[in-house]
């Protein structure tokens, strides 16, 4: 059962293959030798899968270094973590984050989606330093930025720490100071999950807050004003 998240529709469902698997011929792959014996080169088999959501049923191709005989290619790629096309390309919603921000923030979980670490990270720290400035902290700098954010307590010191981690990283991206060490994807989500945090942490989160502050404030009203009075003997001037 070959079950991912359809590249089409987003949901996480089964993916009924549609065709027998197809053996690329081995000049048109970058040969993949067996860990254990690398006498033996494995055989990149693809086919056509599709999605069981009944709102969808859109194909698409999966694909695996497979190193078995065309007899159980079939029960391999079932079993096998496939790589897919389309693949789903996280768009997350940002709510009570001001619309540029947000559009960014979303853009970087984008690119980590399609393996792009560089790009997620470099939009990571346009996001930090596009909440400081909608923060009305507009002093040069990103450091100055932060521990704006920080003194003026919107941020805790431990969100300012992580967010001069984003700094860090995204400084080389942004001033081309690319570096030989290659940016991993897992260095890439480490930073978007602090990205996250901290627009929870400025927007998301008081926002939030003051919904339910709102509502209680409202119900408390409705106790006492909304509760009919008495009607008044004799009719008094209204
Ligand atoms: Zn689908």
């Amino acid at each position: 059962m070959a079950s991912t998240i359809c590249g089409w529709c987003g949901d996480r469902t089964h993916m009924k293959m549609m065709m027998d698997p197809f053996s690329l011929p081995r000049g048109l792959w970058k040969r993949t030798f067996h860990r254990n014996n690398p006498a033996t080169v494995t055989t990149v088999w693809m086919s056509v899968f599709q999605c069981s959501n009944e709102k969808c049923m859109r194909l698409s191709v999966g694909s695996a270094a497979l190193d078995v005989r065309s007899g159980g290619v079939k029960d391999a790629m079932a079993e096998a973590e496939l790589q897919w096309e389309p693949a789903k390309i996280s768009r997350p919603d940002f709510v009570d984050v001001p619309p540029e921000i947000a559009s960014t923030a979303s853009e970087a979980h984008a690119c980590l989606s399609i393996g792009a670490a560089r790009g997620a990270i470099a939009l990571a720290r346009a996001v930090v330093e596009a909440t400081a400035k909608a923060k009305g902290i507009t002093i040069q700098g990103i450091v100055a930025k932060i521990n704006g954010l920080r003194d003026d307590g919107t941020i805790s010191a431990l969100t300012a720490e992580a967010s001069h981690q984003i700094r860090k990283d995204g400084n080389s991206i942004a001033h081309g100071d690319i570096g030989d060490e290659p940016v991993s994807v897992d260095d890439a989500q480490a930073i978007l999950d602090f990205m996250d945090v901290l627009l929870d942490e400025v927007f998301q989160r008081p926002a939030k807050l003051n919904r339910l502050k709102q509502r209680h404030d409202e119900r408390k009203q409705g106790n006492g004003v909304g509760a009919t009075p008495p009607p008044s003997p004799g009719g008094g001037p209204g």
